[in-house]
């Protein structure tokens, strides 16, 4: 065993929190220690983020390659193998986390593999094989632990037949079917790969709409899309009597008005969302208290303990990795002493990577509604978009909603082809509080799918 070692900050967790937070930090001058007990870049880079965008990337060029005849593509008996698209997506993963070490290196970091756990308020053991094999002792101390996938009673994950997402990550064959349970975003974007890939999927929300938390006619346009594709979305409904039998998942699916039905699959895989990661950090030992499975903090990420911080999943809220990574600049500025605003979720933008796509930010209209707001709405359809046109996906609508008599922009919502590169634009309005007639005098190039902004919120002018 070392000596106990003393640093300015320590980290723990090196996903978008974690090592974004060790990166300032150092970068500040403090000594920091970021300490990882798996892969540096966190289920992001890892499980998350990464790897599903790079696996997303190989089904987008199937599902181009397969329905291309009508851009003059002809590519008889094309197929697609799941594990050469695996094996890249790995790649990307290994990639993006050595540019991490190499960040952390360069900027100072110290990085200590083993699990944290509190020993004191100031004092981490950091377990290695099972035995404490060494003691940090901080001034300031950063909980970027993450989170963890959220199980069912009676659900339990297998791993081989019932699976979480980073099986579905890893998969060496191709499932004939899948039963996608939650239709957030973790679902729907593994539910539109493996039914590109050519798996029978069938998606199962229990609320009453696909990504329940986006805008209305989002969800709506994303359902009839996923039904067009071929994917059997079942809204508003539940899952009972799941069975493991031989190779099998059976279940009983109930939709509201309809008899139930008995389903089957290859796997079905769980995706009902994320809790904090809060077990075995001994947090009791620190004073750190934890509200329904995410640690509980103000709004500048300060526990009740005044020097801890927690950030990213783990706090809870909106559990995206820039909202991580942002959090990390708030809780490293107030250990440096400089003042720090706190994050309002209005202002961050969520992305859905499936095909369409899905990008919003701020208030849905009913949300906008329900706040007592007036609004004004514009939409544009890709339909119109001579780039959408060209392009030769027509499917998508830009839907902006204002604070109606010249009011800021209240929210963005978008989908279809692109729209998550859209919404930078729509990001930038939101935080310099750009009216419908400011973002519609904006010049935007032509031919672009960024037009159709201009259309929408000229529309909400009621031009
Ligand atoms: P994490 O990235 O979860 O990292 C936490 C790290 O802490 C892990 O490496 C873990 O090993 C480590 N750790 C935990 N406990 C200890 C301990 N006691 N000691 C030492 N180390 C510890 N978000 C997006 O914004 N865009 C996306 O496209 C996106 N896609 C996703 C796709 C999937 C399939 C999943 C599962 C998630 C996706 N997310 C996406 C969510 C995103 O991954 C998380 O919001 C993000 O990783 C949170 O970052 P974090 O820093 O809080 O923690």
């Amino acid at each position: 065993l070392s000596a106990p070692r003393k640093v300015d900050v320590a980290v723990i967790g090196s996903g978008p929190g974690g090592y974004e937070a060790a990166l300032l930090a150092a970068r500040m001058g403090m000594q920091v220690a970021l300490i990882e007990k798996s892969a540096l870049g966190g289920v992001c880079v890892n499980w998350g983020c990464i790897p599903t965008k790079a696996l997303l990337r190989s089904a987008e060029a199937f599902d181009l390659v397969r329905k291309g005849a009508a851009l003059g593509l002809h590519a008889p008996g094309a197929s697609f193998e799941l594990a050469a698209a695996v094996k890249r997506s790995r790649t990307v993963v290994l990639k993006i986390s050595k540019g991490i070490e190499y960040q952390l290196r360069k900027a100072g970091v110290e990085v200590v593999p083993g699990e944290a756990r509190f020993a004191g308020p100031h004092e981490l053991d950091i377990i290695r094989e099972g035995a404490v094999a060494d003691t940090i002792t901080a001034r300031s101390i950063i909980i970027a632990t993450g989170g963890r996938m959220r199980t069912i009673p009676g659900l339990e994950p297998d791993l081989r037949l019932l699976i979480t997402s980073r099986e579905a990550l890893a998969m060496k064959e191709l499932p004939a079917s899948m039963i996608v349970l939650g239709g957030g975003a973790i679902g729907v974007e593994l539910a539109w790969f493996y039914a590109t890939i050519g798996t029978r999927v069938t998606i199962v929300e229990m609320m009453d709409r696909l990504m329940p938390l986006e805008d209305a006619e989002i969800s709506e346009a994303l359902k009839r899309s996923f039904q067009k594709a071929g994917i059997t979305v079942a809204t508003g409904s539940k899952l009972e009597d799941v069975k493991r039998e031989g190779e099998r998942v059976t279940a009983r699916l109930m939709v509201p008005g309809e008899e139930p039905q008995e389903i089957e699959a290859e796997r079905l895989l769980l995706a009902v969302g994320v809790g904090g990661s809060t077990e075995g950090l001994g947090l009791e030992a620190a004073g750190v208290g934890v509200s329904r499975g995410f640690i509980e903090t103000d709004a500048l990420c300060r526990t009740a303990v005044a020097h801890i911080y927690a950030i990213g999943d783990v706090r809870g809220g909106m559990l995206l990795a820039h909202k991580a990574s942002a959090e990390a600049a708030i809780a490293v500025a107030s250990i440096a002493g400089t003042s720090a605003e706190p994050l309002e979720d209005t202002m961050i933008p969520r992305c859905v990577y499936a095909e369409p796509s899905i990008a919003s930010i701020g208030m849905s209209e009913e949300q906008a509604v329900a706040a007592g707001k007036n609004v004004s709405v514009g939409r544009s359809n890709f339909a119109a978009s001579g780039k959408a046109n060209a392009y030769g996906s027509l499917e998508g609508l830009v839907k902006l909603v204002f604070e109606a008599g010249g009011g800021p922009l209240l929210g963005a919502h978008l989908i279809g082809h692109g729209a998550v590169e859209l919404i930078g634009e729509l990001a930038l309005a939101r935080s310099l509080g750009i009216t419908a007639s400011r973002l519609s005098s904006v010049v935007h190039a032509h031919p672009t799918l960024s037009e159709s902004i201009r259309e929408a919120a000229l529309q909400a002018l009621g031009e």
